[in-house]
């Protein structure tokens, strides 16, 4: 394998107290040491730390300290030198660009995680993690990502794997005997087992919900005439003046997005121009949008003001945005009109038409006075609490998930290919499949464009 030596830039680029320059590969050290005025590091321990200043022939660049790692236990399985030097990104230019003189080559975007993927020190779904690691900007998922990196989903597939490949050997080794009609793989047992199989498939392909949900955010679009208090809602949530309050109906052109975190889970609130018929061209380009939010949202929060709308509007249009996997509230503003709030004949009618097929929650807010706020925020974090799994592995990855999916898919068609009693040459076939796209997500069956593409999105340095 080429294991020509690159650098780049591992800490962030701009000013900080301290840089670090990673270098790695088979002259990570003879390069680092030709720049190196200090003891002699090609001959250092591996993980020993040494003062000392890097130098471009005579001219001294910087005070550092430098890091010498030893294949193969390094990030990237190979020699690695790390250059902590004094967190200016002039210095950081000078230095990359003396050891390049010295025979080092930038690094690409994710070619240090892919170094470590390629050499087996991890698996890809682990190279993954440490991209989502990085990402990670709440508790929830970095929990979920480094139970990733530490090789959670690793160990679930491997286990999966190895049950279906027992199988695999048998029932091949029956088409090598093919002439006399024997059957190694009991299938009964071979049945059992796909069950299970089938049911931990199941199990992680559900957990993607959460996990999408709490590495990517929820969105939730707010719904309602204009004047409802869309705008006021907003930000009362947020507790800033953040969308602009007005009085006059339809001001609310543009979509206005706002993320807030609710016990370690970002919402994306989507306020949408008043949803009505209108002759006004940009409030019909509004309209349009509000249309396309629904569509993506997770949550739909609908709000009326009952002096200003009819049960039965309110009904039509959940009615006719209503999807089985969109959790709709029905939001019952400006109660502070009401003289304190009862549920009265309005809530009622609704009530009877759209729970619980529709709907099971109407709360009541004054979104001027924030009352019920706090209802509506743990109404919206219940949402995500319920998703929550037993499983230990939450599958975050859109690529895992693709692939988890086809393998039960695979496994449904073997469980098929028995009961049909399908010739064993089927049977192996399908089988194959369902290895296969298990392995894909470690990464043992993968291809260059897929692997171009995962590493593409990680940044230089990485
Ligand atoms: P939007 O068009 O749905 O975004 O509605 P706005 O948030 O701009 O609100 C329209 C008007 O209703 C403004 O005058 C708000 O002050 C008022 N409003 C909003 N919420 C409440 C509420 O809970 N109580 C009362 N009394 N007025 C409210």
């Amino acid at each position: 394998m080429n294991h020509d030596t690159i650098c780049a830039l591992a800490t962030a680029n701009g000013i900080g107290a301290i840089g670090i320059i990673r270098i790695s590969g088979d002259d990570a050290i003879s390069v680092s040491s030709k720049i190196f005025d200090g003891k002699n590091i090609n001959k250092a321990d591996s993980h020993t730390v040494h003062y000392g200043f890097i130098k471009d022939e005579d001219e001294v660049i910087d005070e550092v300290m430098v890091s010498v790692f030893k294949a193969p236990k390094t990030f990237t399985a190979e020699d690695s030198v790390e250059i902590s030097f004094h967190g200016s990104p002039h210095i950081a230019k000078k230095i990359l660009e003396v050891l390049i003189k010295n025979g080092a080559r930038m690094a690409k975007a994710g070619e240090f995680t892919m170094r470590a993927f390629m050499n087996g020190r991890i698996d890809l779904s682990q190279a993954e993690s440490i991209a989502d690691l990085i990402a990670s900007e709440n508790e929830a998922s970095r929990k979920v990502a480094l139970n990733q990196l530490k090789g959670g989903i690793t160990n679930e597939i491997s286990v999966l794997r190895t049950d279906l490949l027992n199988f695999t050997s048998l029932v091949e080794l029956e088409l090598d005997f093919a002439e006399e009609d024997v059957e190694f793989a009991d299938r009964t047992a071979l049945t059992m087992s796909l069950h299970r199989t089938e049911e931990k498939l199941r199990s992680l392909i559900d957990s993607f919900k959460y996990g999408n949900a709490i590495k990517n955010g929820v969105d939730v679009a707010i719904i309602g005439k204009p004047n409802a208090g869309k705008s006021t809602l907003l930000n009362a949530l947020l507790k800033e003046e953040r969308a602009i309050v007005s009085e006059i109906a339809g001001t609310t052109r543009d979509t206005i997005e706002e993320v807030l975190h609710i016990n370690g889970t970002a919402f994306r609130f989507i306020d949408t121009a008043g949803i009505r018929e209108t002759s006004d061209i940009i409030e019909e380009i509004g309209v349009k949008k509000a249309k396309e939010k629904i569509e993506t949202a997770k949550i739909l929060l609908y709000l009326y003001d009952e002096l200003d709308s009819t049960p039965e509007e309110v009904i039509l249009f959940i009615k006719e945005f209503y999807r089985h996997d969109l959790k709709i509230i029905l939001l019952h503003n400006k109660i502070d009109l009401q003289n304190g709030y009862f549920e009265n004949e309005f809530d009622a009618q609704l009530k009877a038409e759209l729970f619980p097929e529709y709907t099971s929650e109407i709360i009541a807010i004054s979104a001027k006075n924030k009352t019920g706020i706090e209802s509506l925020k743990s109404e919206l974090s219940d949402y995500i609490q319920n998703m929550e799994t037993q499983e230990n592995t939450i599958i975050t990855n859109q690529r895992h998930y693709e692939a988890l999916q086809k393998s039960l898919e695979s496994v449904k068609k073997v469980e098929e290919a028995i009961t049909g009693n399908i010739s064993t040459e089927l049977l192996a076939y399908e089988l194959r499949y369902a290895l296969e796209y298990l392995g894909e997500i470690s990464g043992e069956f993968t291809n260059d464009e897929v692997l171009g593409n995962i590493f593409s999105k990680f940044c230089i340095g990485k």
